[in-house]
């Protein structure tokens, strides 16, 4: 039985292309490759997309594999650029498939499906760039897009007769109604809806990122976690603080903390976390409380009585609830884009 590999998100394209491949008999290995900048798919408020429940109901494998540095390496410097905000969509592409080339070559699969449809995306699903990609990962005319095939060069598979040509689609554009259509058809029921899932293309998310990298050229994990959750500001001195908005990222923030990080709440009232993170001098520790005062309940105070914790032990400080006009000043977002309160 021939044997395929698939890049495989979860969602309604990736599904539809296992789907077909096994329709003519192919035996799939689905991965699906996790990174810093995706949902959490443990986390079902987080993320809609769910790769083992198709994968349980049709019967294919899904193996997981997490890019780490490697992701992050193309994040800051991309051969191909970056889309509309920090996507490095393409160099991303090239990354999935060398990895699952490795994995194609190691079990002895014949090739690689993926489910891009063909100018469904401005920068990585164009005729002129799955070529560029497949070039680039060394797998020229091993990677089969079974829902724009006919739109294709012929790929091995289809030359050697291992997939019939005529059972792939020409599927293309933005529209998702062919896809629906033929979900339909193969009793393909739930899928999550389209988009979502990479929070580089986010634009607020995006600045987040550009701005750490331009104060912090080899950010660690937990300052790239942190930026997709709270509201951040960057103090003069570089120090960033980042002020929770919910009982949820409160509990984010504490475990994030690091030894020399330094929280800070209001007692007794509702409170954001509020966390400077690194070593922190006693004039930007008041402004970090006088953040966390005006986003606590106690905000219509004249001062607040906010409690500091570090790894020394527990103090408070007085502070005077920050005006927006201090907020506006140190708040790390682009001017143009509005969103963040
Ligand atoms: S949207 Fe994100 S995950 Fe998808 S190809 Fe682009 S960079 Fe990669």
């Amino acid at each position: 039985m021939p044997k395929a590999i698939a890049l495989y998100s979860g969602g309604l394209d990736s599904t539809l292309a296992i789907l077909v491949a096994m329709k003519q008999g192919i035996e799939v290995t689905a991965v699906t490759f996790l990174n810093h900048f995706g949902c959490d798919i443990s986390d079902k408020s987080s993320c809609s997309k769910d790769p083992f429940s198709a994968a349980e109901k049709f019967g294919f494998t899904v193996k997981l594999c997490h890019l780490a540095d490697k992701f992050i390496d193309i994040v800051k410097n991309p051969k191909f650029g970056h889309g509309k905000n920090m996507n490095p969509c393409i160099d991303c592409r090239i990354l999935m498939l060398k990895e699952v080339k490795e994995f194609m070559l190691m079990t002895g699969a014949d090739f690689i499906i993926t489910g891009e449809v063909l100018y469904q995306r401005p920068m990585s699903q164009r005729r002129d760039t799955f070529p560029k990609i497949d070039r680039e990962a060394g797998l020229k005319g091993y990677v089969l897009r079974p829902l724009s095939a006919k739109h294709l060069p012929l790929t091995i598979a289809e030359q050697t007769g291992l997939v019939d040509r005529e059972r792939l689609y020409g599927f293309h554009g933005r529209s998702r109604k062919p896809q629906i259509a033929l979900a339909k058809e193969l009793g393909l029921t739930e899928y999550p809806a389209p988009a979502g899932g990479c929070l580089l293309t986010d634009p607020l998310y995006s600045y987040r990122l550009h701005e750490l990298l331009e104060h912090n050229e080899t950010p660690s994990i937990k300052d790239i976690n942190l930026l997709r959750l709270g509201r951040h500001f960057r103090l003069p001195s570089g120090l960033k603080i980042v002020v929770g908005r919910d009982e949820k990222e409160n509990e984010t923030l504490q475990s994030l903390r690091d030894t020399g990080d330094v929280l800070l709440w209001v007692e007794g009232v509702g409170s954001p976390i509020t966390i400077i993170c690194g070593g922190a001098e006693e004039d930007e520790i008041k402004t970090a409380a006088a953040f966390c005062a005006r986003y606590s309940d106690a905000k219509k105070q004249p001062s607040v009585e906010v409690t500091v914790e570090k790894n020394t032990g527990n103090t408070t400080v007085n502070a005077v609830p920050a005006n927006n006009t201090v907020l506006e000043q140190y708040r790390v977002v682009q001017k143009d884009i509005k969103g963040e309160k």
